[in-house]
Parts: structure tokens; sequence; C-alpha cells
């Protein structure tokens, strides 16, 4: 798997574009700069097949529906109990202070546990991840050991659970029941700072015993 992440939006949130050996490609979390990753694909002649959300939040999907338009390809994910996180775009624009964003749906929602997604030649297990958000997903790609769970787990952190339909029980759940049973060499890859691997947060996470 090709990787290349872009941090977006003043949140930094980072958006990965992966492709494989005949650029097949899918983008992950394009939370906003709708014109640098649609540059950046074009730059690396990669054929879009998929833009992937982790969940609703406006850094997580503001580019969506901009890429979309442009490529013709489907918004996939998260679980539909996020809804009212994509309902809500307009108002999270102007409470984050950031580009005005119309609300908008996935043209599929991922809420069967453990789903397998075909997308540009990788297989995703699709894990569901509550806790930051009630549908926060994490797409688990097991043979390229990669894992793009959004802002459930971080570095040596955790998701932020005090917004609305937020859960601390939740996502310490999210992380222990699903997350780290995960293999150990697992990439983690965030949706903000540094990535990480399942093994390291395991031993050296002080915010989940
Ligand atoms: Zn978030």
């Amino acid at each position: 798997m090709n990787i290349d992440i872009i941090p977006v939006t003043a949140f930094q949130q980072n958006c990965s574009i992966i492709w494989n050996d005949e650029k097949q490609a899918a983008i992950i979390d394009p939370g906003g700069d709708a014109p640098k990753l649609i540059k950046r694909i074009e730059e690396l002649d990669l054929n879009l097949q998929a833009i992937l959300l982790t969940h609703g939040h406006l850094d997580h999907v503001g580019a969506a529906t901009k890429l979309k338009e442009h490529f013709g390809v489907e918004i996939i994910g998260p679980n539909s109990l996020d809804k009212y996180w994509f309902d809500a775009l307009p108002q999270q624009s102007r409470q984050f202070g950031l580009f005005e964003v119309e609300a908008f749906e996935p043209d599929r929602w991922l809420d069967t546990e453990s789903e397998i997604l075909k997308i540009a030649g990788f297989e995703f297990e699709i894990l569901h991840l509550p806790g930051h958000t009630p549908g926060h997903i994490g797409f688990i790609e097991h043979q390229q050991k990669i894992a793009f769970t959004g802002d459930v787990l971080f570095k040596q952190g955790i998701g932020r659970t005090d917004f609305p339909g937020g859960s601390y029980d939740d996502l310490i759940q999210s992380i222990k029941q699903k997350m780290y049973q995960l293999p150990d060499d697992i990439l983690v890859l965030a949706g903000h700072g540094l990535h990480t691997t399942i093994g390291y947060e395991k031993e050296n996470n002080p915010f989940v015993k």
C-alpha cells in the first residue's frame, strides 16, 4: 500500500490517500482543502475509487462532497449513528469558524460489524468504534497491517468524548474490546498527530489501563 498523508484544515487532520501498484486509490477522511487534495490525486495520476469516512466531524468530512463531484465516486461510511453530525455540518462550520459545508449523507453507511469492504485492491475490515462519536468506524487492512481509526486512539492519547453523543465508557470499550484485540504490529494511522502501533499503545498509553 502506498500512502500519502496530507494534514488538512486548521485542525491538521490527517487525510490519507492510499493506492496500490495499479494506481487504484481511495481517500480517507478528506476534511477540507479540497483543491489541494484534488491536485495531489491528479499529480500522482491515481484512479480514485471511493471516499471513506471514519466519522461525521467537519474536519474529517468537509471536502468529501467536492471530491465526489470532481471524481464521480461514492462516499462510504461511517455508521449511520453519526447521521446527526452530517445533518449538523452547517452548524459545525460556524461553531469551529471553518469554511461553510452543506449537510450531506454518505452514499453508503457501514452498519455491519466486521463487514469486509473491498476498495482499490485492498480489503478493509470495518470495526464499529463508538465513543468519540456514536457512529465512528475504523478501516482495518489486515494484510497490510494498517488501521485507519480516526479520532479513537492517538499516540499516547485518546479521542475527546465531550461532544454531544460522545461517551467515555464507550470509547474505552472500543479501544480495549476491539482495537487492543488486533495484532500488536498493526500500524495505527490516527486522525491527528503521529502514527503508532497497537503494541506500543498497550504498553504506553496512559489513558487506557
Ligand atoms: Zn472527531
